[in-house]
């Protein structure tokens, strides 16, 4: 299985620089093909940077969140079939900031579902705040996220479910320049894997496990150091072209 790499670019961007963001993006991991790279727009963009990536196979398209709901009236709603109709082929669920701010923390299930009922894999978010960090809870947290996310699942096809380890307190916007210890994270991504390997058997061990959280090209290749890790979630350092490569060789140089 080839390491993921995951940009989501937030909302960030505009007309003018997303097709230029995705073609450097693809120009250049034509010469990484060790690394599976996604990446993820904003819903406005989802369609120019698919004609920017039609014809190569280098880099995916993603989606940085979905509707629960098919269709009908949901201002401002962003469906599978929409996305599916695109060319997306992989959607967050869960990120923190949608479930913070966008009040998206019910409901992933039912998201989980609209991506493999329309053909995608769905790249759950999960992971603790910073005051769960602190108070001991982390490993809870996580617990009751999967149990959430994958209530009444009991079976998925290999490979169609990326889980994304993304601690709160270590992402960018809201760390403050804290990054995560690879060697404290190693405790969740035990969990993690034991928990899908649990619910699903065998088929657990083929769904990638990704870090997320204030990843750049000095740290990429620790935290794919960690067992488990098969790949990385990237946000702000995903909207630089040069960065978000030079991510791409540290991976492709730490699990060749
Ligand atoms: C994210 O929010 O998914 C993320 C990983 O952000 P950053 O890399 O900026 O911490």
């Amino acid at each position: 299985m080839k390491p993921i790499l995951i940009g989501n670019w937030k909302m960030n961007g505009t007309k003018e620089t997303w097709r230029p963001l995705a073609r450097n993006i693809a120009q250049q991991m034509q010469f990484m093909q060790g690394v599976h790279a996604v990446v993820c727009p904003p819903p406005p963009a989802v369609g120019e940077v698919a004609q920017e990536l039609a014809g190569q196979t280098h880099v995916a398209l993603g989606a940085q969140s979905v509707h629960h709901q098919e269709a009908g009236a949901y201002t401002g709603g962003v469906s599978a079939p929409m996305l599916a109709s695109l060319g997306t082929e992989y959607v967050m669920v869960g990120h923190s900031e949608r479930r913070k701010l966008y009040v998206e923390e019910q409901g992933t299930v039912l998201r989980l579902q609209q991506c493999w009922r329309h053909g995608m894999t769905p790249m759950l978010c999960v992971g603790e705040s910073l005051k769960e960090h602190e108070e001991g809870k982390g490993i809870h947290c996580l617990d009751m996220q999967l149990q959430d996310a994958l209530y009444g699942v009991s079976v998925i096809e290999e490979g169609k479910l990326v889980v994304a380890y993304e601690p709160v307190w270590a992402i960018s916007s809201v760390s403050g320049g804290k990054t995560a210890e690879p060697k404290d994270l190693e405790e969740s991504f035990r969990f993690i894997r034991a928990f899908l390997v649990e619910r699903f058997g065998d088929v657990g061990y083929t769904l990638p496990i990704v870090y997320g959280g204030s990843v750049n090209p000095e740290n990429a290749a620790e935290y794919m150091n960690i067992p488990e890790v098969q790949g990385l979630m990237v946000g702000a350092a995903s909207l630089d072209a040069v960065k978000f490569v030079a991510i791409a060789q540290a991976m492709a140089e730490k699990k060749a």
